[in-house]
C-alpha cells in the first residue's frame, strides 16, 4: 500500500484537500490529530511531557479526568527552540508507533498520511510520494484569521516554526495550488487517477 504525505503551511488548505480525498474513499491519517490525542491519553507521553514542562502541563477537569494544559504547554513551546525540539522528541516517535499500527488496518490501493510539518519531523522519508499544498502567505494567514478568530501575530507565530514553501518544494513530488475550490477539486479527481495508476 503507498503512503501519499500530504503537507504545506498553516492554512494552505490540507484538510479541505484531506477531505477531498476522503470522498474518494482514501484512508486519511491526520498526524495532528493523533499527536494532540496522545498528548492527552498516552502515559508514557504524559509522563515525559510532565518531566520536560512540567507539572502545570496537565490539569484536570470536572470530572478529574487529566487534561493538557495546551495554553501553558503553547507558551513554554514557542518561546523556546530546545523545549520545542524536546516536544517533538516525544511527540513523533508515538505517532509513528499509533501509524503503524493504524496502517496494518487499512485496505486500499494507497493512503494519505496527512502532516503540517511533514518534513520537520521526517515523516516523509516513510511516504513513497509528497503532495504539497499551497497558496500565497498573505491567503493563508487571512484563511486561519478568519477560521480560527485569532490574531495576525498569533498566526505568524505559528508560521515562524515552519518550514517555507521554497523548501517543501524541494522535497515534493507533486502540488496543488489551492487558489480555487473548484479547481482543486479537479486537481484532486486528476491526482486520485493518478496515484492509482503508477
Ligand atoms: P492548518 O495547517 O491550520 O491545519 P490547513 O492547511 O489544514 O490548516 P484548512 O483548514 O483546510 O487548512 O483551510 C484553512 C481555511 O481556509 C479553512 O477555513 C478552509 O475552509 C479555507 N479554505 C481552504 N481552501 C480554500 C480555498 N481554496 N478558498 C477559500 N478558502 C479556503
Amino acid at each position: 500500500m503507498k503512503i501519499i504525505g500530504l503537507t504545506g503551511g498553516i492554512g494552505s488548505g490540507k484538510s479541505t484537500v484531506a477531505n477531498m480525498f476522503k470522498l474518494f474513499h482514501v484512508p486519511i491519517f491526520i498526524a495532528d490529530d493523533v499527536s494532540k490525542m496522545l498528548l492527552g491519553t498516552n502515559e508514557v507521553v504524559i509522563a515525559a511531557v510532565k518531566d520536560l514542562l512540567g507539572e502545570h502541563s496537565y490539569t484536570t477537569n470536572l470530572d478529574n479526568e487529566l487534561i493538557p494544559d495546551k495554553k501553558y504547554i503553547a507558551s513554554k513551546v514557542f518561546k523556546d527552540v530546545d523545549l520545542l525540539k524536546g516536544l517533538n522528541a516525544i511527540l513523533h516517535p508515538a505517532v509513528r508507533t499509533y501509524f503503524d499500527d493504524w496502517l496494518l488496518k487499512q485496505d486500499a490501493p494507497y493512503i494519505i498520511y496527512e502532516a503540517a510539518i511533514l518534513f520537520e519531523s521526517g515523516g516523509h522519508k516513510r511516504c513513497d510520494a509528497v503532495l504539497l499544498i499551497t497558496t500565497n502567505i498573505e491567503e493563508r494567514v487571512n484563511r486561519v484569521m478568519q477560521r480560527d478568530q485569532t490574531s495576525r501575530e498569533e498566526v505568524e507565530a505559528r508560521l515562524s516554526n515552519q518550514w517555507s514553501d521554497i523548501e517543501r518544494l524541494n522535497l515534493s513530488d507533486f502540488v496543488i495550488i489551492n487558489n480555487n475550490l473548484e479547481i482543486t477539486k479537479t486537481y484532486v479527481s486528476i491526482m486520485h487517477d493518478v496515484l492509482l495508476n503508477s
